[in-house]
């Protein structure tokens, strides 16, 4: 009860004022087809709409807009991320400024408990985690620093996740918390991923146990699917759901495409297929407020099948007697959700932007399409920039 009289209330937000996205397509003239309705593609849509004034059709192939980070309640009313937790950080004033012309927010900052042979501990790995694994007393950050020095194994090259992981915490802390939970995550051994997989979590001596350090997180506060819906939002914005690319392609001949979904698939994977790791989602619902103490428990025995739970209303704040929570497995057939960061998964990426450099009728943007492990904000950030460009071709184009 105590939980949830901290919760922000967001009662107000009824499943009714939720409106599916406008469906107008009218068959106009379009400047763009832009394939994919996720962040790189809403983006472009709303600044080359609103900003650009161009007329531009988005189609997507599955039923809903905002790509991965789609969300909506379920048949108990409860908010609910379809594609796993998808929690708002950046550092980036300028991208938070963007979005927030689109959503409000609610402050959230994300915590994740490793289960440890039952024991929750906080992950990234911090002073609490040290003293509960090890029944250790550091009473400061000098005395974890220490006792992590003590442990860790420096090499003179870094390469690979296992290496980085090791170089810092040592063998122990790695085995414990990072070999199973990214052997079933990648279906590798973390000595065959780049080291940026692993050293996207950092090691920490204080007693701080916020996943993210950036100095703006937050969650919109009517869910991603509204906000995405304020972006697309324009007269000049349609959008076609339940289309696939191939069934739209040959209709509109000479309009730009800015395509968001697999680079390998849009060649017909004529160099070979790009691998990306899949996932499935359990979405289960229970009627008890609350199941978890935070919004993610991460799994990281190979004994269990799934690498992580989350309980949504820790994320989106809302307050219902019961409570949604999914179970994360990994697969390696199925949608791609992850490109996998090993140097020949890049090799094979390079010969596509080279074919794709080589195409002034197509603008490749967004995770599938650069074949990198970006975040949202790493999205927006990169779908701005391509804006800019396209807008400077028009300011060149009017002045020649
Ligand atoms: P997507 O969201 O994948 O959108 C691409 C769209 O293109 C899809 O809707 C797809 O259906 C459509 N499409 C593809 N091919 C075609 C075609 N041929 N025809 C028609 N449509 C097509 N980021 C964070 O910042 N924080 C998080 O907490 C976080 N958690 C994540 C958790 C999971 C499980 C996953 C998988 C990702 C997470 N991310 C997170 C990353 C985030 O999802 C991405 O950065 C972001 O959604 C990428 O946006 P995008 O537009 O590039 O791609
Ligand atoms: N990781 C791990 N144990 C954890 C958390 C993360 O081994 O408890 C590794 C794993 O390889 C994972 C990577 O670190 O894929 C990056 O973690 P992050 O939470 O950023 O993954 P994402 O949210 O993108 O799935």
């Amino acid at each position: 009860l105590v939980q949830e009289a901290a919760e922000t209330n967001l009662r107000s937000i009824s499943p009714i004022s939720r409106k599916p996205a406008k469906m107008r397509s009218k068959r106009r003239a379009y400047d763009f087809l832009i394939v994919g309705a996720g962040f790189a593609g809403a983006v472009l849509a709303e600044r080359l709409a609103n900003k650009g004034k161009h007329n531009v059709l988005v189609c997507d192939r599955r039923s809903h807009i905002a790509g991965n980070a789609y969300d909506f309640y379920n048949e108990h009313g409860v908010l609910v991320h379809k594609y796993g937790p998808h929690i708002f950080h950046t550092n980036s004033e300028m991208i938070f400024d963007y979005l927030s012309r689109f959503t409000a927010w609610r402050p959230y900052e994300h915590r994740v408990l490793a289960d440890v042979e039952g024991k929750l501990l906080p992950i990234p790995i911090n002073r609490t985690t040290l003293n509960g694994l090890y029944g250790l007393d550091l009473k400061d950050d000098d005395a974890a620093a220490q006792y992590l020095a003590s442990k860790a194994e420096p090499m003179d090259r870094v390469r690979t996740s296992k290496d980085v992981v090791i170089a810092q915490v040592g063998l122990d802390l790695y085995r414990t918390f990072f070999e199973g939970y990214t052997r079933k995550q990648w279906g590798l051994d973390p000595s065959q991923l780049d080291k940026a997989v692993t050293a996207r979590i950092p090691t920490r001596t204080n007693t701080d146990d916020r996943y993210f350090q950036d100095t703006f997180q937050a969650m919109p506060k009517e869910g991603y699917t509204k906000m995405f819906e304020n972006m697309l939002d324009s007269d000049r914005i349609d959008i076609r759901l339940n289309t696939d690319f191939r069934d739209v392609r040959d209709e509109f001949p000479g309009t730009h495409i800015i395509f968001t979904g697999p680079i390998d698939e849009f060649f017909n994977y004529q160099y070979g297929r790009l691998p990306y790791r899949c996932l499935r989602f359990e979405h289960t619902t229970y009627d008890q407020r609350r199941i978890l103490p935070v919004g993610v428990v991460n799994f990281p025995s190979e004994e269990i099948p799934y690498t992580r739970v989350t309980e949504f209303k820790h994320i989106t704040g809302q307050v219902h007697p019961k409570t949604s929570v999914c179970h994360e497995y990994a697969c390696s057939a199925g949608d791609p959700y992850y490109p996998i960061p090993r140097p020949e998964n890049q090799e094979l990426y390079n010969q596509y932007a080279l074919l794709a450099r080589s195409r002034s009728d197509v603008t490749f943007v967004g995770r599938l399409a650069s074949y990198r492990y970006y975040n949202m904000d790493q999205v927006v950030g990169q779908a701005l920039s391509t804006f800019k460009r396209f807008a400077a071709r028009d300011t060149a184009d009017h002045s020649s």
